[in-house]
């Protein structure tokens, strides 16, 4: 028989979620989690979508509350990074760096992370005026100039959103023609808040303590120049941290997990939550209603697994 009733793989709101709910409905639960537990939540100072907190609560605050709750239920959590899924039957076993794992269920809670520029000044200002999420920082830039760096769906959306707060979005695309689809592109040329800088990166981002100005380069002309602004965003795509299950769980053209609606995987008793699934909005808070409903699968897997072991089935 296995040592856990439910292994979770990565820390984040769905993870420690995932974690309260399985703890609490009694099944031996462990969490491991690479670095520290809140997740891509984390990389946001203020997060004011997440209801029960009027004032908006801090994200890494937010990430601590989370896994204070899931440990006082009962989760196990341990800081190892996960090297592969090994499925042996109703068995699964879950290898670490430094050790492995023997469990009836696995919830895969990896998260996804914004591909990132690589430029200057990216790091040093994240956080403090680069971001990778408008819902999350958009309402901080009111009456501001914003930069967009990407031309797809994303980037786009991202840009109409912010002109609700923004006095002007000005995008930065590395071709001519964006790659977001029609109706987006439609959206975008008509809103007068936004202006598009064509052919161009982003070579820098400076500031002292927020960001004060971007150096563009054009690839074609090869010419630089500086935008004042005081926001930077960065849409140039998500990249979910599957790697560890690449080839055994089903996954779309973009590496996000596919699940249906109970957070079942293609593999019974392995189950995906929060962003690394395929879904049409990856926030907090439906990270963590995706945690919850994994676990009560999670139950349910092992119940049916009880009672075929005790010849009920
Ligand atoms: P994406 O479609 O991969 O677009 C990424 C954009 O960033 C592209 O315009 C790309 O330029 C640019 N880019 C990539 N790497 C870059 C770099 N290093 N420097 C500068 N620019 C760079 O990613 P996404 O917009 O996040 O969308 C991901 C998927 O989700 C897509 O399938 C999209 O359709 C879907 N999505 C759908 C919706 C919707 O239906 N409402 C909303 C959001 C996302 P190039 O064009 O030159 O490659």
């Amino acid at each position: 028989m296995p040592e856990w009733s439910v292994v979770i793989i990565g820390g984040g709101p769905a993870g420690l979620t995932a974690g309260l709910y399985s703890a609490r409905a009694g099944l031996k639960t462990l969490l491991l989690e690479k670095m520290a537990a809140g997740g891509q939540a984390t990389i946001t100072s203020e997060v004011e979508n997440y209801p029960g907190f009027p004032e908006g609560v801090s994200g890494p605050e937010l990430g601590q509350l989370m896994e204070e709750q899931a440990k006082n239920f009962g989760a196990e959590i341990r800081y190892e990074s996960v090297e592969k899924l090994i499925i042996n039957g109703d068995t699964k076993i879950v290898k670490t760096t430094e050790s492995e794992y023997e469990t009836y269920t696995v919830i895969l809670a990896m998260g996804a992370e914004p591909k990132k520029l690589g430029v200057p000044g990216e790091k040093e200002f994240t956080g403090l005026g680069v971001s990778y999420c408008a819902t999350c920082d958009g309402p901080f830039y009111k009456g501001k100039h914003i930069m967009v760096v990407g031309g797809g769906d994303t980037a786009i959306e991202e840009a109409l959103f912010l002109t609700r707060f923004a006095s002007k979005v000005t995008v930065v695309h590395r071709r001519d023609e964006l790659r977001a689809t029609q109706i987006l592109q439609k959206r975008a040329f008509e809103n007068e808040k936004i202006e598009f800088i064509w052919d161009s990166v982003v070579e820098e981002i400076k500031g002292k303590n927020t960001i004060e100005e971007v150096i563009v380069r054009n690839k074609k002309t090869k010419e630089k120049s500086k935008v004042l602004v005081n926001g930077v965003f960065i849409a140039i795509g998500q990249k979910p941290l599957t790697d560890i299950v690449k080839g055994q769980v089903e996954m779309d053209e973009n590496g996000y997990i596919i699940t249906n609606e109970r957070m079942e995987t293609n593999l019974p008793g392995v189950f995906a939550v929060g962003d690394l699934r395929q879904k049409p909005l990856r926030q907090v808070v439906t990270a963590v209603a995706d945690g919850a409903i994994a676990s009560v699968s999670a139950y349910n897997y092992i119940e049916q697994i009880r009672e075929k072991k005790s010849g009920r089935a």
